[in-house]
């Protein structure tokens, strides 16, 4: 288990995986990338969220979550008064593959030392994954999304929380009942439940997307 006794040489340790992501070519996504994405948002959250990897709008910007799918994960997350610059985003990969394909496992597994090393600094007590990718790389399970959204998870000492992929719910409109959407809705009220019931506390926005 990686120690990090202070906030001094948690901070530190924070900024030499910056430098470390910004630098790395583990694996083959360095050559196609423009940026990478280490992740943005309040590094004194309870709340940590893990996608599948950078979009071209990402790759561009060198952010996560700002493309469409990342307007609609904000405006989720204010259904439910979440600030999204309260939580920490960030994807299993941190270079966006070629096409928007899925990453491989070969890549998941070169960029893991960065998500575990960012998940043991932050020490999130709840981690939300959104759509397949990062919950069946996190729960090492061939389980889909559909069958394990919105249960909560004891993981780690903490709960994942799988839910849809915004770019999921952008391709499916429907709102009727049953829908992703609609199922979405139930997700994040329960999220915002769970949040109120272990009294965690959303720091004010304080993004460190630099
Ligand atoms: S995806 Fe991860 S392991 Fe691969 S080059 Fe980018 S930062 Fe390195």
């Amino acid at each position: 288990m990686i120690c990090f006794p202070s906030a001094a040489s948690r901070h530190r340790a924070w900024e030499e995986l910056r430098d470390r992501v910004a630098g790395c070519s583990r694996c083959d996504l360095s050559s196609s990338r423009k940026n990478t994405v280490f992740g943005q948002g309040s590094t004194e959250s309870p709340l940590v969220f893990v996608g599948e990897g950078p979009g071209s709008d990402e790759d561009e910007q060198g952010a996560a979550f700002v493309g469409k799918a990342g307007r609609l994960l904000t405006k989720i997350l204010a259904s439910v008064d979440i600030p999204r610059e309260s939580v920490f985003i960030t994807n299993v990969v941190k270079c966006r593959p070629p096409e928007n394909r899925e990453p491989v496992p070969d890549e998941m597994m070169a960029c893991s030392v960065f998500l575990e090393t960012q998940l043991a600094l932050l020490r999130p007590r709840i981690v939300v994954t959104l759509g397949n990718t990062p919950t069946k790389w996190l729960l090492r399970t061939s389980e889909g999304i559909t069958s394990l959204r919105g249960k909560w998870i004891p993981w780690r000492g903490a709960f994942l929380f799988p839910m849809f992929h915004p770019s999921y719910l952008l391709r499916n409109e429907s709102r009727r009942k049953g829908s992703p959407k609609d199922l979405t809705w139930q997700d994040v009220k329960a999220l915002r439940e769970k949040i109120d019931e272990l009294g965690l506390i959303l720091p004010p926005g304080k993004d460190d997307a630099s």
